[in-house]
């Protein structure tokens, strides 16, 4: 075995104003989304010590803007293969716009559907479905090196199937989107509260304490709060609610806490 075997992962940015996560074992490195623009997330990589011209493959969770907004002149630029599942392609190509208002064709396009394995390089992916209010919304676990990864954000609740699919996991990196009361008196109108809100919309505080007292299996060294919202929520809360869910759980003192955040990187956790 090399020395150097690691696989890290580097939030790139994390919130509804743009997502960007950069997942890497020592011979593969994945981008999943690209909700910022391709000037940001390189800049962002850069300011990582990441070499864009590295990356493989860019993975799509859902069509969602704030996970694809850079994703077209992206792909363009590094001559990477986007993934992404069929109706999310569908989805995707029926409203992205280049800057002059033109329909915008990923050259090189490759499908997967939820709930089946693939491999990129030596990276084996499991895509699986999440409730969130996208055409087919997923999350994804990264094994590699015996290290597993999971990524899952955008989801209105926590289903057995993605309870099961987080499980074992080394790092984890799952959302913490709202606090409830915040979101009830804060300042959108009471549509997108409800949507929110709803098994569709995004996972608050307490529905992740709620995952991490009863569900969660303790087993990851590294948890990452994610796609946290900048209007109705505090990254202080969101950590001390999760602080308090995992300190009721003794056998969980491995666990490390970080929080992603939307207007800087995460540095990378590497295992
Ligand atoms: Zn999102
Ligand atoms: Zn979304």
């Amino acid at each position: 075995m090399l020395a150097n075997m690691a696989v890290s992962i580097t939030v790139l940015a994390s919130g509804s104003s743009g997502n960007c996560t950069l997942v890497s074992s020592s011979s593969t490195r994945l981008l999943v989304d690209a909700g910022l623009s391709c000037k940001e997330i390189m800049r962002r990589m850069k300011l990582c010590g990441e070499d864009p011209s590295c990356i493989d493959a860019i993975l799509i969770t859902h069509e969602h803007g704030d996970h694809v907004a850079g994703l077209h002149v992206l792909a363009k630029k590094l001559k990477v293969p986007v993934y992404m599942t069929g109706a999310t392609h569908e989805s995707y190509r029926r409203w992205a716009r280049d800057s002059a208002g033109n329909k915008v064709t990923l050259e090189r396009l490759e499908s997967f559907a939820s709930g089946r394995a693939f491999h990129v390089g030596d990276v084996l992916v499991l895509p699986f479905t999440i409730p969130h209010d996208a055409i087919d919304p997923v999350g994804f676990t990264f094994v590699s090196e015996g290290i597993k990864v999971g990524v899952c954000t955008d989801l209105g609740y926590i289903p057995p199937n993605v309870r099961d699919h987080l499980r074992h996991c080394n790092i984890l990196m799952i959302e913490s989107n709202h606090d409830v009361e915040q979101l009830r008196g804060g300042p959108y109108p009471w549509s997108v509260k409800q949507r929110v809100m709803s098994n569709v919309g995004h996972l608050s505080n307490d529905a992740l304490a709620k995952y991490l007292t009863s569900d969660y299996d303790g087993g990851a060294e590294f948890l990452i709060l994610a796609h946290l919202s900048e209007k109705n929520n505090h990254p202080e809360i969101a950590r001390m609610t999760a602080e308090r869910a995992l300190g009721e759980q003794r056998s969980f003192v491995r666990n490390h806490l970080l929080l992603a955040a939307q207007q800087e990187p995460l540095p990378a956790v590497r295992l």
